[in-house]
């Protein structure tokens, strides 16, 4: 049966092995009545069974066509799951995630080379979820939760955390897993915010402003925001002195308001439909 063949280590493939850590992703996941799911990266099922018991509609994005296959001969009797065989950082989430009254709870194992990739873009339609508990590396979620001024301070903690309240549920080690990983991995929900942490003005405009303030690391602000697109249209000395933030600190010392306020003033001056890295 293809769901036993030897995992893909290029597709991430770790599955999960232990009963009771998939008890507690279940429980983590707080999956409310008729509530849509959408599970990234099925695998061999060890989430979906439970995932299928419990949701009005379950939707499952699999990039390994053996496995994705077999879901869909697993489930061809059952309307309430779709599988899409698929690449999740292709596919339109978007087009797959209508707007409805009740949002979304996305549920996964995420693999590891991707997880960064595949957290941009469940960023990117925040406002159609209701909630998100996702396994990542340790040491990706620790990034989620750092303070400014620290290495593990990125784009993705300043990102994810102007939409969604992210807290750790719980350490997941290696032995859970077949094959086992290298590392630790942690069980993270991410609680999608009413409101935006911080007023950004354009959204676009404040992903390339985070995005080009951590784009060199040992540089200053000022050489990074410089090497921005939107710095062809903006003076990124008037930006800093408007925003009262000294240009030779390091991006990774800003914290979410001075970004706020950047993006803000970037917004306010950049021609519309001009964005870009
Ligand atoms: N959910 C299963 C579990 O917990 O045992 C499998 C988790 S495994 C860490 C990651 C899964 O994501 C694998 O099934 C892999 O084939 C799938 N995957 C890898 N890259 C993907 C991509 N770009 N789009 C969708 N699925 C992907």
């Amino acid at each position: 049966m293809s769901a036993t063949r030897r995992p893909l280590k290029s597709l991430g493939q770790n599955f999960l092995v232990d009963d009771n850590i998939i008890d507690r992703i279940i429980q983590a996941a707080d999956i409310q009545p008729n509530q849509s799911v959408l599970e990234i990266g099925p695998g061999r099922g060890a989430l979906t069974t439970h995932l299928a018991e419990r949701a009005g509609r379950l939707m499952l994005i699999e990039f390994d066509h053996a496995l994705a296959s077999w879901h869909q001969d697993q489930f061809k009797d059952n309307q309430r799951v779709t599988v899409i065989d698929g690449d999740v950082l292709k596919v339109d989430l978007d087009a797959l995630l209508p707007e409805t009254p009740q949002k979304w709870n996305v549920v996964a194992n995420l693999p590891y080379n991707i997880s960064t990739e595949v957290l941009f873009r469940l960023y990117g339609v925040h406002d159609r979820l209701a909630r998100m508990t996702l396994m990542l590396q340790k040491e990706v979620g620790d990034r989620l939760a750092a303070p400014p001024d620290c290495s593990a301070y990125g784009v993705t903690t300043v990102l994810l955390g102007l939409w969604f309240d992210i807290s750790r549920a719980f350490v997941v080690h290696p032995g859970s897993f077949h094959p086992s990983p290298k590392v630790d991995s942690a069980v993270l929900n991410f609680i999608p915010r009413s409101e935006a942490r911080a007023d950004v003005g354009d959204e676009d405009v404040f992903r390339s402003v985070v995005k080009s303030a951590f784009s060199m690391r040992r540089k200053t602000l000022i050489n990074c925001l410089k090497s921005a697109e939107f710095a062809k249209q903006v003076d990124c000395t008037a930006l800093l002195e408007a925003c009262k933030i000294d240009g030779r600190r390091r991006g990774e010392t800003l914290s979410l308001e001075e970004f706020a306020a950047l993006s803000r003033y970037v917004t306010e001056v950049l021609p519309a439909a001009s964005v870009g890295n």
